[in-house]
C-alpha cells in the first residue's frame, strides 16, 4: 500500500512539473516546456510567438546571436530566426508596410531570446548596464523586445545611426545629442516610427524596443528549434 502512495505521488509530480510552470531560483515563473506554452496559447491567444520572417517575408533578418559577431563573440543560437508575441509582429508588419512607402525597411537583430541565453549573456557582459539581470529576467524573455534597425531598400544597406549595434559606448542611449544632425534624425526617425506604433526605446540603446503591456507575457524559456 505504501509502496502504491509513493508510486501515486511520484506518477502525480512527474505530471504536475511537466504541465507546469518551473520556478527558477530568483522565484520567477519561467514556462520552459511545450505543453505550459500550448496551454498558455489555449488561455491567450497573444501568447503565441511568431516567427517574424513568416508574417513578415520583406523584413530583413541578421540574427548576430546565432553568429560569432557579438559581445558575446560566441553563437547564442542554434538557428538564425527571430520569433515575437503574436500582437508584437501584428505592429512590426504594420511598421514595415509604413516604412516601405518611404523606401525603408526593418532589419531584425534579435527578438525572443530564451532566459537561459539571458543567464549567459549576464555571466559574461563586462557591463552589467548592457545586459538584464536574471533576478528579473529580459523584456526579450517575455518575447516583448526586438532589437532592430532601418535600411535603405534602394541600396539594401544600413540607414546610418549613431554606433554599431550592440555598442556599450554612451552614445548608444537615445538622447546622446553630440552627433551629427543626418545621424539624429535618423535616429529619432527610428525610434518615433516605432513609438507611434506601441513600442518604447529603452534609455541607453537606440536599438532595443519593449512592446507596451510587456508586463502580461511571461517570461520563457524554450530554444527556437523546439517552437
Ligand atoms: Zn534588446
Amino acid at each position: 500500500m505504501k509502496n502504491l502512495i509513493v508510486l501515486f505521488l511520484t506518477a502525480f509530480c512527474l505530471t504536475a512539473c511537466s504541465q507546469n510552470n518551473t520556478q527558477n531560483p530568483f522565484g520567477l515563473t519561467i514556462i520552459n516546456n511545450k505543453v505550459a506554452y500550448k496551454k498558455s496559447i489555449e488561455a491567450k491567444p497573444e501568447n503565441e510567438l511568431i516567427e517574424i520572417k513568416e508574417a513578415i517575408p520583406t523584413i530583413t533578418l541578421d540574427i548576430r546571436y546565432a553568429t560569432k559577431n557579438n559581445f558575446m563573440k560566441q553563437v547564442m543560437y542554434k538557428q538564425p530566426r527571430a520569433f515575437a508575441r503574436k500582437p508584437v509582429v501584428e505592429q512590426l508588419k504594420i511598421i514595415q508596410a509604413e516604412l516601405a512607402k518611404k523606401g525603408y525597411g526593418l532589419k531584425i537583430f534579435d527578438a525572443y531570446r530564451p532566459y537561459a541565453v539571458t543567464v549567459a549573456f549576464y555571466e559574461k557582459a563586462s557591463d552589467k548596464n548592457f545586459v538584464a539581470n536574471p533576478a528579473k529576467g529580459s523584456k526579450h524573455n517575455r518575447g516583448c523586445a526586438v532589437d532592430l534597425t532601418i535600411i535603405d531598400l534602394k541600396t539594401g544597406k544600413d540607414v546610418p545611426m549613431p554606433t554599431p549595434y550592440d555598442s556599450f559606448a554612451p552614445e548608444a542611449a537615445p538622447h546622446f545629442n553630440d552627433l551629427p544632425p543626418a545621424i539624429i534624425k535618423n535616429r529619432d526617425f527610428l525610434i518615433s516610427t516605432m513609438q507611434s506604433h506601441g513600442f518604447k526605446v529603452i534609455y541607453n540603446e537606440w536599438w532595443h524596443f519593449d512592446f507596451n503591456g510587456w508586463q502580461n507575457y511571461d517570461l520563457m524559456d524554450i530554444p527556437f528549434q523546439q517552437l
